[in-house]
């Protein structure tokens, strides 16, 4: 082995809550932090993707519904849901706890199949190289928004905002915005844009709200009965309320009581002035923000060449199908049950630390 690399048992590349999670299983398993395991994370600071989302963010859950393994997520001083800085502290003190070995600023660029490291992974960035028995990707999804492609995008003389860009309902104060997708991305944003902006609506099919007392608890209480049948090797019940639809967080519900949240049809084009509604009419906007969601990033594993049409990596639990040195914790369901969810993603960490030390050979006895 020529030695421009160093060796490590498991590397996690991705240092928010996915691999965060990852890290506490993996002391927990007894690994050594640096040579057995080490975090690999692009941000300057830890949080994940929990630093840059907007301002006003705040979780649908309270944070004994959002905690991850060991240490739950200390109570708000007011009662109130968590608020993204609550989660990025909540974050940076986990790290710190558990002693985590992570390293800032490093991205990865490439993860190889290379003979000359005796089965190992290799795992490259500009800050050095690694060569793993194990790679642990937990990358999010945070740096791939997507946005749909329509007719005339080029044409619009407006402004074009994934919702990744946006800082506040006062930067987009008095303009006309239209508000695209019928996620819960999009419900928060009109909730508090409409009472700043001249707001329009629109999604792709009617949005879904979920009963006032449906929160994300009642979600996360769903998703575990769901994977308990299907461990116990029962049928699929299927996600009755699935965690797409809208939570009616306080903002919502109360754009809801002045009737705001009223969607229509997805447009048809853009022109250069807005959008040609369903109806054939011009709708003209200044803004188009588009709450259209994300895509698995996964861009650093693509040299492996395991990624299916819909740009996904097919998993057996955690593991890549294709190649049993990869792991794939957060991300959405199809990693896992609630993998890209703070509570969930533990019970995911957990099933790919348990395959990885049986695919070692170790015992996984708890550290105290
Ligand atoms: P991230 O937080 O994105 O962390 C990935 C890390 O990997 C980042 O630090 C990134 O810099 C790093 N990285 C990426 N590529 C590389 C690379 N090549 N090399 C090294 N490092 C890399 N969940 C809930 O439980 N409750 C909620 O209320 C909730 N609300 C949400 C609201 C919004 C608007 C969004 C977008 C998500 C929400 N989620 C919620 C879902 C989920 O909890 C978050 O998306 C969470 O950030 C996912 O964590 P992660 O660790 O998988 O990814």
């Amino acid at each position: 082995m020529s030695a421009d690399h160093t060796l490590v048992d498991v590397a996690v590349v991705g240092g928010g809550q996915a691999g965060l999670a990852v890290s506490y299983y993996l002391r927990r398993a007894g690994l050594a932090p640096g040579t057995g395991y080490l975090v690999l994370d692009a941000e300057e600071r830890g949080g994940g993707a929990w630093q840059h989302v907007w301002p006003s963010l705040t979780l649908f859950s309270p944070p004994d519904y959002s905690s991850l393994p060991g240490w739950p997520m200390p109570l708000t001083p007011d009662g109130s849901l968590p608020s993204a800085q609550h989660v990025v502290d909540y974050l940076a003190a986990y790290e710190a706890r558990y002693e985590m070995p992570v390293r800032r600023p490093v991205r990865v660029r490439a993860v190889t199949r290379d003979d000359e490291l005796a089965g190992r992974l290799r795992v490259d960035s500009a800050a050095g190289t690694w060569a793993a028995r194990v790679v642990v990707s937990a990358t999010g999804t945070w740096r791939r928004p997507f946005v749909p492609r329509y007719p005339g995008m080029e044409l619009f003389a407006g402004r074009q905002l994934h919702s990744t860009e946006y800082r506040g309902p006062e930067t987009l104060a008095g303009q006309r915005v239209i508000i695209v997708g019928g996620g819960n991305t999009a419900a928060q944003l009109l909730a508090e844009l409409f009472l700043v902006a001249r707001t329009t609506w629109m999604t792709l099919h009617p949005p879904r709200f979920l009963p006032d007392e449906v929160d994300g608890r009642v979600l996360f209480q769903r998703t575990a009965a769901r994977r308990r049948a299907l461990a116990a090797g029962q049928p699929d019940p299927g996600p009755t309320g699935s965690l797409g639809d809208i939570v009616m967080v306080p903002s919502v519900r109360a754009a809801r009581d002045r009737g705001v949240l009223t969607a229509r049809p997805m447009f048809t084009r853009l022109t250069r002035h807005g959008v040609i509604a369903e109806d054939g009419q011009e709708v003209e906007a200044d803004v188009i923000l588009w709450c259209t969601g994300f895509r698995p990033d996964l861009a650093h594993l693509a040299p492996l060449g395991l990624r299916g049409p819909d740009g996904r990596i097919t998993v057996n639990g955690t593991m890549a199908v294709r190649e049993s040195r990869l792991h794939l914790v957060g991300y959405g369901d199809w990693a896992g049950l609630a993998s890209a969810t703070l509570i969930g993603v533990g019970l995911n960490a957990r099933a790919a630390v348990d395959a990885i030390v049986a695919q070692r050979g170790a015992s996984a006895s708890p550290r105290p």
